[in-house]
């Protein structure tokens, strides 16, 4: 397959020490370094980029944009924002993350409002396997903790998915969706739930292989051609085929 993007918002690393401390070559610098020790091409974008490094020749050559964002959502232009779904319904795989369920691509392609209910305060999550014969499955044993997290609930409004790979349970009692697939046009979608800025997700075995697992899972395939617009008659006009 061709490049991994990796993009991020690359704002909470600037502000708070702690995040600075948990991730020093940024999220995208952790997630994209997952990636590449799994043979990956991965390049990274960030939101204080020219277009927020997401041109047309970047997404062009994108086979998989996987995206963190939180709370420079709105920063997004509505311009880059159009960008990446179209991108996304020609065929470029998109796995949001985390926060990143709140950003313009995403919730535009889900036509939804993407809301959930949270809570901070690091409590322990428990990923479940509920779809184990799923490629984002492959390797993983039948749960994992992620011992500190922001808590995410149900209800979780985005349209029915495809497939449901994952579920949360948190210490709290609460229960999430957190791996969902979905398709928009030829493209395929996997928003993945765990990835919290200030606990050091990214750097966790399981949620590296999730991550190898999604984008190997979201890249393009070939496809048929699709034909648009008024059509002559398959059959001939003599009758039969
Ligand atoms: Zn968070």
């Amino acid at each position: 397959m061709g490049t991994v993007t990796v993009w991020n918002e690359n704002v909470h690393e600037m502000r708070d020490p702690v995040v600075a401390e948990r991730y020093p070559d940024g999220i995208h610098g952790a997630i994209a370094a997952g990636l590449a020790a799994d043979g990956f091409e991965v390049q990274t974008a960030t939101l204080q980029d020219a277009q927020h490094g997401l041109t047309d020749d970047v997404l062009a050559e994108t086979d998989v944009l996987v995206w963190w964002s939180h709370c420079a959502n709105d920063e997004v232009s509505d311009e880059v924002a159009e960008r990446v779904v179209e991108r996304v319904q020609a065929g470029m795989g998109f796995v949001p993350l985390h926060s990143g369920k709140n950003s313009k691509p995403f919730t535009r392609l889900m036509g939804t409002t993407c809301d959930i209910k949270y809570r901070h305060g690091g409590e322990t999550e428990r990923v479940w396997v509920v779809d184990p014969g799923h490629p984002i499955a492959d390797g993983l044993p039948e749960s994992f903790e992620v011992p500190e997290t922001e808590m995410y609930g149900e209800p979780y409004d985005v349209p029915e998915p495809d497939q449901t790979v994952f579920v949360s349970w948190f210490e709290g009692g609460e229960v999430f969706r957190s791996g969902l697939c979905y398709r928009r046009g030829r493209g395929r979608i996997f928003a993945f739930r765990p990835g919290h800025e200030a606990y050091p997700i990214f750097f966790q075995d399981e949620i590296r292989q999730v991550l190898c697992n999604a984008v190997e899972w979201a890249a393009p395939t070939q496809g048929a051609e699709a034909v648009y617009g008024e059509v002559k008659p398959q059959t001939d006009p003599d009758g039969g085929y």
